[in-house]
């Protein structure tokens, strides 16, 4: 299939984002990790140290890497404290962590103040209006609860399958909150309950109104950054959406795997995409930023 959005390394925005960027707001599954979630392999899944070397590189370089994930907050702690970075963004933006033991701040989008009964937590709340009752009932065998990524949630739920998306958020429009479903990617689940679904998807379901790039514009408000200081990176229609925060936004290369990724990226002058996939895509954009920052620094 041929390429259609320009790689990084021809795109005309690269040389001024990469040389400008101090901050990297990156995806994790299919993006900075192979299969399995594996960081010591390239994106074939054989053993392989060079993500893990651009990340020491960047690490030294005193640039910031900040994980921006659907994967839970106590998750991404843990993933973010091995690697050496402090703040990450959790549940598809819906919680941000400024900083280690800092608290963490939410973010429910469009939901008016009377949207949460008592103490209850928005993921309990899209429990307690029905959204997963609808779609398991519209959907039947097609879709289920991501397990076990679907536990220890706060803001959304983690489901898995393949599902028309234009007619689930149909039936959740049916629903007395405001409750969306993204598609946050291909996925490769070693054992699901599904029935005759070949290209099995993560999708969340989130307050209506949140996205990663409101997370990460408010991420770079608080930092005193803008839009130019931050570049993005990402697999999945989900993360295309973070170029919009961004100078520029890049996806590895198996995001063109999706048909739905290309068709939302394709509106977008600010994406570009990596000749790799997985890790390797994502050291391929560690490596040409680094040149980047570098050819400022010490001009030639
Ligand atoms: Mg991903």
């Amino acid at each position: 299939m041929p390429v259609p959005l320009p790689a990084l390394e021809d795109h005309p925005l690269k040389d001024a984002a990469l040389q400008r960027a101090t901050v990297l707001y990156t995806d994790l599954d299919g993006t900075l990790l192979a299969r399995g979630a594996r960081l010591l392999a390239d994106a074939a899944g054989e053993p392989w140290l060079g993500t893990a070397e651009a990340i020491v590189a960047l690490n030294r370089a005193g640039l910031t890497c900040v994980v921006c994930s659907g994967r839970n907050r106590w998750q991404l702690m843990e993933v973010s404290r091995l690697l050496g970075w402090d703040s990450y963004i959790a549940e598809v933006g819906c919680v941000i962590v400024p900083g280690r033991g800092e608290e963490p701040i939410y973010h429910t989008g469009s939901w008016g103040p009377d949207a949460l009964h008592g103490d209850e937590t928005p993921y309990e709340a899209i429990t307690r209006v029905g959204a997963l009752d609808v779609l398991a009932r519209v959907f039947a065998g097609t879709i289920e609860e991501h397990a076990p990524w679907h536990l220890n949630r706060e803001a959304t739920h983690v489901l898995r399958g393949n599902v028309p998306l234009a007619q689930a958020q149909a039936a959740l429009d049916t629903l007395s909150l405001p409750v969306r479903i993204v598609d946050n990617g291909i996925i490769h689940p070693p054992v699901h309950g599904l029935i005759d679904v070949d290209e099995v998807h993560a999708y969340h379901l989130i307050p209506d109104g949140v996205h990663k790039s409101d997370a990460i514009e408010r991420d770079l408000t608080r930092r005193g950054l803008g839009r130019m200081d931050a570049l993005a990176v990402g697999d999945s229609a989900t993360d295309v959406e973070m170029a919009d925060a961004v100078g520029l936004g890049v996806l590895v290369a198996n995001a063109l795997d999706d048909e739905r990724v290309v068709e939302s990226a394709a509106g977008r002058t600010n994406v570009a995409v990596t000749h790799g996939k997985r890790g390797e895509g994502w050291t391929e954009l560690a490596t040409a930023w680094l040149t980047a920052r570098k050819s400022v620094q010490e001009p030639s």
